[in-house]
Formats: C-alpha cells, structure tokens, sequence
C-alpha cells in the first residue's frame, strides 16, 4: 500500500510517498534493493527532521522536544518533551515578539514625528512593554535549573563510611546486582550508576566508594572522585548503621538514613534494611517527595542553548530606561533577533549537527 503526501503536506513539507509492507525481512530487504538500484537512497539519522526544520515545517526548539521525546525514559521527561515538541516555547516566543513589535513601532514613531528642535518623546508605554518582556523572560530563566532537571534527571548520591550498607541499598533498590556487595572495606572504587525511573521522575543513584582514609593509592583516588561526584550531586543520602554524617559533604537538603536497622537502632525515621527490605519503599517516597518540589517551578526551558538565546534577550531589554529613541529601537531588535537564535530562524547551522546526532534513521 502506497500513501501518497503531496508537498505542504507531510512531516518534511515535500512530495512524500509512504510504502506499507508486510513485514518479513525479506520482503523489505528486496524492495530496498529495488529502490536504491533506481538511484534511491536510505535516510540519515534525523534526515527527515532536519529536512523538516529547513522547509519551515518545525522551528529549532519543536526539533529539540522532539529529540527529547525520542530519548525520553520517564514519564516527567515525556511530557516535557511533548510541550516543546507541540511548539509551546515557539508560540510564547511569538508572543514575546509581538510585545517587542509593538514597542519597536512606538519608538519609530516617537522619532518620526519629533521635531527637529524638540527631543524625541518615547512614551512610557515602551517601557512598560520591555518591562512585561523582561518579567516573562525572567519567569523561563529561573525555570530553566528545574527544567534541566527533569530532562536530565536528578544525581543522588548515596555516601557514607565503608560498609554502611550503600552498595547493598542500592542493590536491593535495583532488586538487580549493580553493585558489588562485600564485606571487605574499600571494594566500591569506581563510582556505579543506577538509572531510575522514581514515579516518572528519572533519578540517576551513584554508589561512591567508601568514605574513610585509605592507604592504598587506587582506593584514595577513587575516594578523591566519589567525594567530588557526591558533592556535585543534586542530593546526598548519607548512610550509616549509627546515623553519623559526614559533616564536610552534608548539604541543605540532604538526607540522613540509618541502614542495617534489623540489627538494632530504630529511632530514626528514615531508617533501612537491606536484608529485610524495611523502609526502602518510605525512602523512595521521601525522596519523590524532595525531588518533585524541587521541579515545581520548571520552565519549559531545559536546554542550554534555549538559555543562552533567553539571556542575550533579556540582556538587550535590560537598562533601557533614559536611552535615546534610535539606541532604544535597535536594543529592541537586537533582543528580536536573540528570539530568531531561539527558534533557529538564524544562527541554527552551529547547532544542526549536534542535535541531529542523537536521532534515529526514519526520524
Ligand atoms: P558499603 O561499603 O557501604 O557499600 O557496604 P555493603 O553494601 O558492601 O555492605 C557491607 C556489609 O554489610 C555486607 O556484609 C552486607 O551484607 C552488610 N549489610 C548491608 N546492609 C545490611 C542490612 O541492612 N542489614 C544487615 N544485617 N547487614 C547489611
């Protein structure tokens, strides 16, 4: 079955023919055979997209949810993607862009019409609309760390002294072998990763190697790396059977869990076991909870280029007050032309390649 997509009306916005098959391999494999003999090709990765973006079917910033979407694991990441994907941030653009119209045309005026004696008068009404402008940016800047976030997932870090129970938390959180589990100090050198999906938030568990101070060179190093992992992290879990923390790694935020709690001390409210699975699901949902307030006021801004492209807008709009007509409306187009770097209407070659890498063949 062959569907025929007339140009302006497919994905790419040119002539598009779409072949059905059954699916045996052998059936497709032939009929690409046929197809490339006749001076046909097979897409690259992300051509279809790409081609899309040039034609003007998609700007840059649907092309990145989209990107997005095709990576995303979690439920939090899926929805995020599909609002840029849908074009959210491009209306709000436009609508950041017909403020910065409206304001241009009342400054062009305003030298228009001044006399040639009289110093132009910018009426207040072109601050008011650069002000409202600022505001709206300032509302997806400060969104952007929680955006980010989301997209790329949360780091917690679960530290602790050697033997605590990390690598056995983790693992029995994994209910997998991630971790090696043993009870000779020191055998967690490398930092092991465990990806997440808390309740639709993408979580990334690092297992640092014991914290003490070794003597062997190779353990110290990679207690060097797990101690500058651990404090990069979004958040600490630090573990130990008497509830110590370290005080040098502890930050606001972090929790305190006590593990190996079927052995004794249950007098805190966080407390673990490995062996018994006793309050490994209470942690989970504490620290759902810790982390999803921590999303609550994501933007739709979760990429660095996006940022870059808000903040040389913002910056435009900024000290404006008391500029003279023609220095007011070329900031104006200035931070315009900040808004076409954020839909890639210019500026997007440098980015093209990049963003291309990560999507499939037929994308
Ligand atoms: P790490 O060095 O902090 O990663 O600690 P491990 O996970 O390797 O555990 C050290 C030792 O403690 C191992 O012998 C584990 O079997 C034991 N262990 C870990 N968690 C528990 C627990 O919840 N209860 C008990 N009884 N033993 C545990």
């Amino acid at each position: 079955m062959v569907i025929w997509f007339e140009a302006g009306h497919s994905f790419t916005g040119e002539d598009v023919a779409e072949i059905h098959l059954h699916g045996a391999p052998v059936i497709v494999r032939r009929l690409g055979q046929i197809l490339t003999s006749q001076g046909l090709r097979l897409a690259e990765a992300g051509e279809f997209t790409r081609r899309a973006f040039l034609n003007g079917k998609m700007d840059l910033s649907e092309v990145e949810g989209l990107g997005d979407l095709l990576a995303a694991e979690t439920e939090s990441q899926r929805r995020m993607a599909l609002r840029l994907s849908n074009g959210e941030l491009a209306r709000k653009a436009d609508g950041w862009r017909s403020l910065l119209i409206r304001a241009g045309a009342l400054v062009e005026s305003s030298v228009d019409f001044a006399d040639e004696d009289v110093p132009e008068n910018v009426p207040q009404e072109v601050f008011d609309l650069l002000a409202e402008f600022r505001q709206e940016l300032d509302e997806q800047i400060d969104g952007y760390a929680a955006a980010e976030r989301i997209r790329s997932g949360f780091e917690v870090a679960v530290i602790g002294p050697p033997n605590a129970g990390k690598s056995s938390l983790i693992n029995r959180i994994a209910r997998r072998e991630v971790a090696l589990v043993s009870d000779i100090a020191g055998t967690t050198r490398d930092i092991i990763e465990l990806r997440l999906d808390l309740r639709g938030l993408a979580v990334t568990l690092l297992d640092t190697a014991g914290l003490r101070h070794a003597q062997d060179r190779i353990e110290s190093l990679g207690i060097d790396r797990a101690r500058e992992r651990a404090a990069a992290a979004d958040l600490r879990i630090h573990l130990s059977p008497t509830g110590e923390v370290d005080e040098s790694l502890w930050q606001h935020g972090d929790l305190k869990v006590v593990s190996k709690v079927d052995l004794g001390d249950r007098s805190s409210d966080l407390a673990v076991s490995s062996v018994t699975g006793e309050g490994i699901d209470s942690l989970l949902e504490y620290l759902f909870t810790v982390l999803s307030v921590r999303t609550a006021d994501a933007g739709l801004v979760s990429h660095q280029r996006q940022l870059g492209a808000l903040i040389e807008a913002r910056e435009s709009a900024s000290e404006v007050d008391g500029l003279p007509a023609e220095l007011l409306a070329e900031a104006i187009r200035r931070a315009a032309s900040s808004l076409d770097r954020l839909l890639g209407r210019i500026g997007a070659e440098d980015y093209l390649d990049v963003i291309f890498s990560s999507f499939c063949i037929g994308k």
